[in-house]
């Protein structure tokens, strides 16, 4: 077979490799438009399971970059002045060079054939097979595209790549704030003397901060005066051509077209974007980061305090200072290294063992010879007569203490999390491992922290797609919901209709506190209403502020598609709620701003409810968004999202129920205009999210659906007669548990009142 392949990127040189491997009779030429050996970027990391999967298929290219890999097995998140370090997360970092060299001469070894700087524009004439392999922006995918059906969406915040002379040890997180928003910061070894940084943030934030001349040498300045503890001092560098970059999401539809195939960045692309760091947390395990003296550069820049002092000239061992004791790199030159702690050499050691890890090593009495990977002991691992105690351990999933509830009635707890290695990659597209879960024979009902009862039991059997019930049960008869009135409500609507209806308002509401509820519940309930298909949205990534995750669920019947948004309890984003000072982001195809809080947390999912409803939405089924709280902002945001920027994509109708104010006047008015008629509010008279955060900066879209202290329903409401029917219940702390304010809040008073206005 004559194959020809249009990039040589790791995808491309790995996959001649695995053919060659295959049939030495295949014929495989690489095209590669640029030099041997060129690459962007700095490093690359990976997990264990890619060493794993590259040993399968050819151990020769596993071996060799698994030798060239640093290593380490901890992860530490600095947030302010806390550091917080998480053992256990192993994983690789590499130079983004070596693997190319070693996959080349890899290749090379087999037979394949290399033409560099030879550039591939047109599929060539007599290959049997055609690999586009020539990454995100590849040509030949592009010429086809609708065949392809190509989708890129270019991610919102700004990152900068750049590298830094520190060898970090761990996998690091950072996050400083500044006048001008969080800017965060995350950073792994990548070869012997230096290590990648990406910094990021959001948009304003770059712009306002001037991150968009880091690559110009005094730019760098802000992003190494922010996060210099982390950096111990070290400068950051930046490589011609860095500048401002956005991460992309790529996906195809089919990775194939005639005797043409995508590959690699050019099929899809995956970004180390959703890792979730490990935050400290008020009672979480803290301690305090440690604060070397930094070995600073000299301050080139007059502006910015940095500690005088003349830069020490490079250490000619690459040490660094102050390293715990047996952990130490060797000096082959300490009595003339300049570099304060500098490590003194034991006679005759010119490499010490501890050449693939940063870690310290708690079995130096006993170090192997050069080349062993005896040192990350502190994983837990080492031990006398075990193997090197830098190998990974077995996978192993503990029963814990269940957390999710802060008064678990199971003794003891039958609720479990899995543990072990978690996927250090989430891709935008597609679903999330599960998380959490909970054990078949938990006992009893739990107590949500939202004041709902869950009850977890087995998962129930799949329900046959054949049927379709049109008609929900009433509240009562779902065991989860507690305190709503036990009646019979005969409700159902034509699910291809759209326009404001009360039925579909109430089943909304049912939809909106369902995403309260765990993933069997929700399965077992869509079903139940006639929806087949069942996707959920959940996101690792943890931003700085409290929220620890986001989550919504998507269902689909042959005539609908809700995507239902969780909320969360209001005192978690109090501060939020109640702070305006916070810079919004800028909204939707660039319409106002946006509520940082919230618009945070929608990124986080955004890309999967894109994807999911792009993948169900083939009969072009009606679509609605929903949710409560803090999802309701979430389904507010994302219609608006979908409408400004997908506008062929835009629901036929969002509804919140108790929405905080989400964005700006702008946002709100041009939502309006085009949106107007398909958006519904629903308030419950004393509940404080909807009052927050405050007005002027926030506002709320229109179409108010009133309930006022009677529980009635009403499709607007005089401003006077809101006030005295508001009053009847404020207290002095709308946030206390007891008020008003949050009562009105909770789901089931809005259900009640919907389900109370059916009648
Ligand atoms: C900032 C950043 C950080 C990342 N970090 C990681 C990470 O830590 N871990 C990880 O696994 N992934 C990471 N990635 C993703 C990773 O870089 C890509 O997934 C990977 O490089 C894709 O390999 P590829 O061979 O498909 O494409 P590429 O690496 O893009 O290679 C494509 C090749 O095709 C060549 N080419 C292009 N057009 C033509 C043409 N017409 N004819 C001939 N040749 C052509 C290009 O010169 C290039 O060499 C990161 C990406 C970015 C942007």
């Amino acid at each position: 077979m004559k194959v020809v392949c249009a990039g040589g990127g790791p995808a491309g040189l790995y996959l001649a490799i695995l053919l060659e491997r295959q049939n030495p009779s295949h014929d495989i030429t690489v095209h590669e438009r640029n030099p041997e050996g060129s690459t962007y970027g700095w490093g690359v990391t990976y997990w264990r399971g890619l060493p794993d999967k590259l040993q399968a298929h050819d151990p020769a290219t596993a071996r060799a970059i698994e030798g060239a890999s640093v290593r380490w097995s901890d992860g530490i998140a600095h947030v302010r002045d806390l550091a917080t370090r998480h053992h256990g997360d192993e994983g690789f970092g590499i130079d983004r060079h070596r693997p190319l060299d070693l996959l080349t001469d890899r290749a090379r070894a087999l037979g394949v054939r290399l033409e560099f700087e030879s550039e591939i524009t047109e599929p060539p004439a007599g290959a049997d097979l055609v690999v586009a392999a020539d990454g995100v922006h590849s040509t030949l995918r592009t010429r086809h595209a609708e065949s392809f059906g190509t989708r890129i969406t270019t991610g919102r915040n700004p990152y900068i790549w750049l590298g830094t002379t520190k060898v970090f040890d761990a996998f690091a997180f950072a996050f400083a704030e500044t006048e001008h928003g969080w800017i965060r910061a995350y950073g792994y070894g990548c070869g012997d003397e230096h290590s990648t940084c990406v910094v990021e943030c959001a948009p304003q934030t770059f712009t306002w901060l001037g991150l968009g001349r880091a690559t110009e040498g005094h730019g760098l300045a802000l992003p190494e005066k922010l996060f210099a503890d982390v950096l111990d001092g070290h400068p950051l560098s930046a490589r011609p051509g860095a500048g401002r970059l956005t991460f992309r999401t790529l996906t195809n539809r089919t990775w194939h077209h005639g005797n043409r195939v995508l590959l690699g960045d050019a099929a899809h692309t995956t970004h180390l974007l959703h890792r979730r760091p490990h935050h400290p947390r008020p009672g979480g395990r803290h301690v305090p980061r440690p604060r070397p003296a930094p070995a600073r550069r000299p301050d080139r820049r007059p502006d910015l305090p940095t500690n005088a002092g003349p830069r020490p000239s490079r250490c000619p061992c690459r040490a660094r200072p102050a390293a715990a004791p047996g952990g130490t790199r060797t000096c082959p030159a300490a009595s003339t290294c300049p570099r304060t702690g500098c490590s003194p050499c034991p006679a005759g050691a010119t490499r010490p063992c501890c050449r693939t890890s940063r870690r310290s090593c708690t079995t130096a009495s006993t170090r192997q010879p050069a080349g062993c990977r005896c040192c990350t002991g502190s994983s837990g691992g080492s031990g006398p007569g075990r193997r090197a105690p830098c190998m990974p351990g077995p996978r192993r999933t503990v029963a814990r203490p269940c957390r999710q509830t802060p008064a678990c009635p199971a003794t003891p707890c039958t609720h479990s999390r899995r543990t072990g290695p978690r996927p250090k990659y989430i891709q935008y597209e597609g679903q999330g491992p599960a998380r959490r879960e909970h054990a078949p024979d938990a006992a009893g009902p739990a107590l949500r922290a939202d004041g709902w009862s869950l009850t977890t039991g087995p998962r129930p059997p799949a329900r046959s797609r054949g049927c379709r019930p049109t008609r929900f049960p009433p509240v009562s008869s779902a065991p989860h919901t507690r305190g709503v009135p036990s009646m019979a409500v005969p409700v159902s609507f034509d699910q291809t209709s759209t326009g404001y209806s009360l039925q579909r308002a109430y089943w909304l509401a049912r939809a909106a506190d369902l995403a309260y509820k765990d993933r069997a519940v929700i399965e077992d309930q869509a079903a139940q209403w006639g929806f087949d298909q069942v996707r959920h949205h959940e996101t690792r990534f943890t931003p700085p502020f409290p929220l620890q995750d986001t989550q919504a669920y998507t269902v689909a019947s042959e005539r609908m598609i809700v995507t239902a948004f969780r909320g969360t309890e209001p005192t978690r984003i109090k501060d939020w709620l109640t702070d305006a000072t916070t810079p919004p982001r800028p909204g939707p195809g660039g319409n106002g701003y946006v509520h940082h809080g919230f618009a945070e947390a929608l990124e986080s999912v955004y890309p999967a409810v894109h994807h999911t409803l792009t993948e169900l939405r083939t009969d072009g089924q009606t679509v609605y968004f929903t949710g409560h709280s803090l999802g309701g902002a979430l389904a507010m945001l994302a219609g608006a999202r979908m409408y400004l920027e997908d506008p062929h994509l835009a629901a036929d109708g969002v509804y919140t129920y108790g929405q905080p104010r989400t964005c700006d006047r702008l946002l709100a008015e041009a939502f309006h205009k085009g949106f107007g008629g398909r958006m519904y509010r629903f308030v419950n008279n004393n509940d404080i999210v909807p009052q927050l955060p405050p007005e002027p900066v926030f506002t709320h879209v229109r179409a108010l659906r009133y309930i006022d202290s009677h529980g009635r329903l009403h499709e607007s409401m005089p401003m006077l007669s809101a006030l005295t029917d508001r009053a009847a219940g404020l207290t002095a702390d709308a946030f206390a548990p007891a008020s008003d304010g949050i009562r009105d809040h909770f789901m089931h008073n809005y259900l009640t009142a919907l389900e109370k206005s059916l009648d």
